[in-house]
């Protein structure tokens, strides 16, 4: 292990309590490799560990550091489900999709958990998340979920809270009218989460290189990769560079790029609070997330910080000041944080797909792609890699479901779709204060 650039991070309280400092070689050879995966952020990790399991050579390219991108930058929420509203598929995929992918929404916490637990991963896990209502539309829908999970085998203690109880047992707040609670979902230290994965996979023999950004991609019976100062020869390629990935895609090949949008989330880090102010913001140290299409979410860190993550930007550009326009937004749910330090301020790009289900699947008989989480990626981007390694196995199928449905371009290039969606959003919003 040698000195870790810090100068590559984003200075978020992530990368400042970072425990898996290692530092991976730069490609600088012609090597060969049976799998070959572009992008060091839990998509790219996961699919090496669930590779390297199955006994495959993998090599992983990351253009800059292990969890660089939105795997190292997120709010750490790792919450059950798959995609928004799966009903929206249902003339594609039908009821058995539907039950499949539904059933992979709490299959994908249980992988997280399980990897956390057999490779002893440092990284903070924490059990119990809520979704905040308010207005009476959430209630009722939180309802509904809270039946269907009771009624189902996922083997967790969820239950609807009044707001009385939602104040007594997990926020100090009373901008909420009731919420639900899922002792099966949680949150964690998402970059020791992913440097952790990744030395675990470097464990398992895969050959990780950083600061190794793929200029392109030659597709054929043996793929060629290459960087700017080495090449990588694989049978398979996974594409797992999410939003911060150009048009690698050959040119003959469809255009995935197009069809992810990456809209900035930020995150203001308090100073570690006393333990007389957490334990009345937070007390059962759930994550938390509100139903608003414009979503705040937040939650304790280890050391009793609150975390306070929220705003989407379509514009491509971070906002000058994270700080000034989060600090107000947290005022608004815990008025009496007023004067609290703010220790750390960061951003990372979201990916978001038009339709909101993650786009997993093949350009080619061996080039796989895994993107879009829309916001929504701890968990399933730990699915997309089992799937995706399932599938090169030859071990299941179940990758057929997200590859039936279509997935839309964006119109335009990288700057005029942001505009685009904009607009869509605010329209969104407009439905949301109703
Ligand atoms: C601020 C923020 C908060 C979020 N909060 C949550 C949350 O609380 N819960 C949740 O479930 N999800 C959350 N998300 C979403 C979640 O973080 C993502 O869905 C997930 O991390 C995506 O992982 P990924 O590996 O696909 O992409 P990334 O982590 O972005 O990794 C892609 C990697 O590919 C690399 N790459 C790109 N192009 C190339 C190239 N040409 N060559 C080599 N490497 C390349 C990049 O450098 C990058 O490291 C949040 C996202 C953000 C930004």
């Amino acid at each position: 292990m040698t000195a870790i650039h810090t100068e590559h991070y984003p200075p978020s309280y992530y990368f400042s309590s970072l425990k898996y400092k290692q530092e991976y070689p730069v490609l600088t050879d012609a090597i060969d490799a049976d799998i070959c995966i572009i992008g060091g952020g839990f998509t790219g990790i996961a699919s090496a560990v669930e590779l390297a399991e199955r006994g495959y050579k993998v090599v992983v390219l990351e253009a800059h550091k292990i969890g660089w991108g939105a795997s190292g930058r997120n709010g750490g929420q790792l919450i059950r489900g798959i995609g928004h509203e799966l009903e929206d598929f249902r003339n594609t995929i039908g009821q058995e999709g539907i039950d499949a992918i539904t059933a992979m929404g709490i299959e994908a916490n249980d992988v997280v958990i399980k990897r956390i637990n057999k490779y002893q991963i440092d990284c903070d896990l924490t059990m119990g998340y809520c979704d905040l209502a308010s207005k009476a539309k959430h209630m009722k829908s939180l309802a509904q979920d809270c039946q269907r999970l009771n009624n189902s085998d996922y083997g967790f203690d969820v239950k609807m809270l009044d707001k009385s109880e939602l104040k007594q047992q997990v926020i100090g707040s009373d901008n909420f009218i009731g919420g639900m609670i899922d002792m099966g979902s949680g949150h964690l230290h998402p970059l020791n989460l992913c440097t952790g994965e990744a030395k675990t996979a470097a464990d398992l023999g895969v050959e990780i290189y950083t600061d190794s950004p793929v200029s392109e991609i030659i597709p054929g019976n043996i793929i060629t990769v290459k960087t700017s100062q080495g090449l990588v020869k694989a049978n398979k390629v996974i594409l797992a560079g999410n939003a911060y990935m150009d048009n690698l895609a050959p040119k003959n090949l469809p255009n995935i790029a197009n069809k992810v949008l990456p809209a900035g989330s930020y995150i203001i880090a308090t100073e570690p609070l006393d333990a007389n102010i957490h334990q009345q913001l937070l007390p059962g140290n759930h994550a938390v997330c509100d139903l608003k299409i414009d979503l705040d979410y937040f939650r304790l860190s280890a050391d009793k910080r609150l975390l306070f993550g929220g705003m989407c930007n379509y514009s491509g550009r971070d906002p000058k000041d994270i700080k000034a326009a989060l600090y107000p937004k947290m005022l608004k749910v815990f008025p009496h944080l007023e004067g609290i330090n703010i220790d750390y301020q960061w951003g990372g790009m979201i990916g978001i797909g038009a339709n909101r289900l993650p786009q997993i699947g093949r350009l080619t008989d061996n080039i796989f792609y895994a993107q879009a989480y829309s916001g929504h990626g701890v968990n399933v981007t730990h699915m997309a890699a089992k799937l995706l390694a399932e599938a090169i196995h030859g071990e299941s199928d179940r990758i057929k479901y997200f590859e039936q449905v279509k997935h839309f371009a964006f119109p335009g290039g990288k700057y005029l779709r942001s505009p685009l969606l904009a607009l869509g959003m605010m329209y969104h919003k407009m439905l949301d204060a109703f």
